[in-house]
């Protein structure tokens, strides 16, 4: 299962993390952060810890994979407004 690329830097480094809770799991974007929804790990079945850790990423994966249809000119303007909002956010956090 290979994840695609981050809508919004391009990073191909992604991550699959602990959600809100060890019971959920989400894959994040090394590069800039940017996450999933959360997947519920199964943590009732008979499956063994590693199987569940395995499983729990393959979801994720699955979940990080998930984008809804878009032209290119939307994917544009969706990655403008993501860079304005970091730029924006790192200046008032006094980041250079
Ligand atoms: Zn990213």
């Amino acid at each position: 299962m290979t994840p695609l690329p981050c809508p919004f830097c391009g990073g191909t480094e992604v991550s699959v993390v602990e959600g809100s809770t060890f019971r959920w799991s989400v894959a994040e974007c090394d590069g800039c952060g940017a996450r999933c929804g959360e997947i519920r790990v199964n943590t009732t079945s008979a499956m063994s810890w590693n199987e569940r850790a395995a499983a729990a990423k393959a979801d994720a994966i699955d979940e990080w994979n998930r984008r809804a249809p878009m032209t290119e000119q939307q994917s544009d303007a969706l990655v403008d407004a993501w860079n304005q909002g970091y730029e924006t956010g790192r200046n008032e956090a006094g980041f250079t």
